[in-house]
């Protein structure tokens, strides 16, 4: 190499150093330096296999069952349905099989269950057509929208967000996802909740305003969706309150019970 061709790639050596170091600040001033702790990713369990299903965003639905709408004060035939999100690490995952521990969260005197389908995301994207929803789903599992009522209605009454009564830590119980491959995308069965052995819900899912296709269209609009992100679909008639002690048994056809302790 003559002394003029090595000068010139030391130039243009350097040249690209000082570029990635520039592209490296821009990259830094963007949020990917190197974090000061570590926060746990989370996950959900699947069913039958070691791998878990890591969590980017929890959606809910509201007012998603007639009946529900009416009880909670609107009309399902003029509102339609509305979402929400609850923070993802409020997640309390239950394993099959098992009565877990669910401790009764502060500030309510009216803490209500509130039984529900969950789709979980493998893909996403922005304005799905309903009829291509679906191949978004990776699987599904039955889940406890936990609900402080009291502090929902208290913040809907004077027309604030009723985040408190919904976003707490522990709101988002969930069984182990089960993959769309093995029980389908279920549309219709039984999904039922029990107190201490009485049935308080008791409904079928075909009863849903918005199936869970249109729930991912609609959602897309506003959102754009990705892998990772769960929906909580709505919840039937008949929602109330549960007290220490109460065991909680929720059943949605074809897939395992899942059930809670309240303490
Ligand atoms: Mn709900």
């Amino acid at each position: 190499m003559t002394t003029l061709n090595r000068r010139t790639v030391l130039a243009a050596g350097a040249a690209a150093m000082a570029g990635a170091a520039a592209g490296s600040e821009q990259a830094v001033a963007e949020g990917a330096g190197k974090p000061i702790f570590s926060v746990a990713q989370i996950t959900i369990p699947i069913a039958g296999t070691s791998e878990v299903f890591p969590v980017r965003r929890i959606y809910c639905i509201g007012r998603n069952y007639a009946a529900h709408a009416l009880e909670r004060g609107s009309d399902p035939t003029r509102e339609p349905p509305f979402f929400f999100q609850k923070p993802t690490d409020a997640i309390q995952n239950v394993p099959v099989g098992k009565v877990a521990d669910h401790p009764y969260p502060s500030l309510t005197k009216n803490y209500h269950h509130e039984v529900e389908l969950v789709a979980a995301l493998k893909s996403g994207g922005t304005n799905i057509p309903p009829e291509k929803a679906l191949d978004c789903v990776y699987g599904y599992t039955v889940g406890l929208d936990m609900t402080r009522r009291d502090l929902q209605n208290e913040m809907s009454g004077m027309k604030k967000p009723w985040e408190i009564g919904k976003s707490f830590d522990h709101a988002a119980v969930l069984g182990p996802i089960q993959p769309a491959s093995k029980v389908g995308h279920p549309s219709k069965g039984a999904i039922s909740l029990a107190v201490n052995g009485t049935v308080r819900q008791d409904s079928s899912l075909d009863k849903m305003i918005w199936s869970v296709a249109e729930q991912i269209s609609k959602l897309s609009e506003a959102f754009e969706l990705k892998a990772g992100d769960i929906i909580y679909s709505g919840t039937p008639e008949n929602v109330g309150p549960v007290v220490k002690g109460d065991v909680l048994l929720c059943k949605i056809e074809g897939f395992p019970d899942m059930s809670i302790k309240i303490v």
